[in-house]
């Protein structure tokens, strides 16, 4: 793996761009409603969207309507939840669901069983639940076995570790399949997909990013299948801003491309 300080010389138009939202484009922060994306960047990603057609999806754990919320007055194309879901550049939603009565079953039993755990937090995201233990490193042993349990006990569950946390979400979901349906649309499909992130979730992007012969890019330590490294959020900002930079030369360097460009107008 190198170090992604630059990446290779990027061609206008041939990129798509896809972005894990906390520790990647946001400091991760003891609680999850503390996190924010910071103004210049949120311009950026703006900037790095009209520059590529609208080719910059977030691609998170989150819910949509929390990376909204977080991203405002940015409105990309989202993939919230892993994956389970998605929306387009045209804000069409699709959405993996399951049986609202198992959904109901599922939280009763997981508030009683993380009631024992103080500190631990559950997070019910409709389709998925997110077993929190950061405030509760001593109960994460039992907490992982406690999602093993069930997600064993159920044929349409799978798990998801990240970090200080474990989700329950619908199985055959994953980050990697929501870059992949994005690659199949416009404006991604024909572009080089680069995918940013920190997580063991995003290790299934960086396997679809690796596929199609893109750039993967893994934030801070640890193992992964991703071909680049940057150090920290910081180091990403960094990249965003020479990326974007890199771009609008290129752009600029094509009168005809430009003019093509600026056509573009979804208020991104
Ligand atoms: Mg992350």
């Amino acid at each position: 793996m190198t170090e992604a300080t630059s990446l290779p010389p990027l061609r206008p138009g041939s990129y798509a761009f896809f972005f894990d939202l906390d520790g990647t484009l946001a400091e991760i922060k003891p609680q999850p409603e503390q996190v924010v994306i910071p103004q210049t960047v949120r311009h950026r990603l703006g900037q790095l969207a009209r520059l590529c057609d609208g080719a910059v999806a977030l691609i998170s754990g989150r819910s949509m309507a929390e990376l909204d919320r977080l991203a405002a007055p940015l409105h990309l194309p989202l993939a919230g939840v892993h994956g389970a879901e998605r929306r387009d550049i045209s804000g069409k939603v699709l959405r993996v669901n399951l049986a609202p009565t198992l959904v109901e079953q599922l939280s009763r039993y997981l508030v009683e069983e993380l009631s024992v755990f103080p500190g631990a937090r559950l997070e019910i995201k409709g389709m998925a639940f997110a077993l929190h233990y950061r405030q509760a490193p001593q109960h994460a042993s039992a907490i992982i076995q406690l999602a093993n349990r069930l997600v064993a006990q159920h044929d349409g569950l799978s798990l998801q570790p990240g970090k200080s946390v474990v989700e329950i979400k619908p199985a055959g979901i994953s980050k990697g399949s929501a870059i992949a349906a994005f690659m199949h649309e416009a404006p991604f499909a024909g572009r080089r997909p680069v995918f940013l992130g920190d997580d063991l979730t995003d290790e299934a992007g960086f396997d679809i990013v690796n596929e199609l012969n893109g750039v993967s890019i893994k934030i801070g330590a640890g193992e992964s299948r991703a071909q680049q490294r940057l150090q920290d959020v910081q180091a990403v900002y960094h990249w965003l801003e020479q990326t974007t930079y890199q771009l609008e030369q290129e752009l600029n360097r094509l009168p005809l491309r430009r003019a093509g460009n600026e056509s573009f107008n979804r208020g991104i």
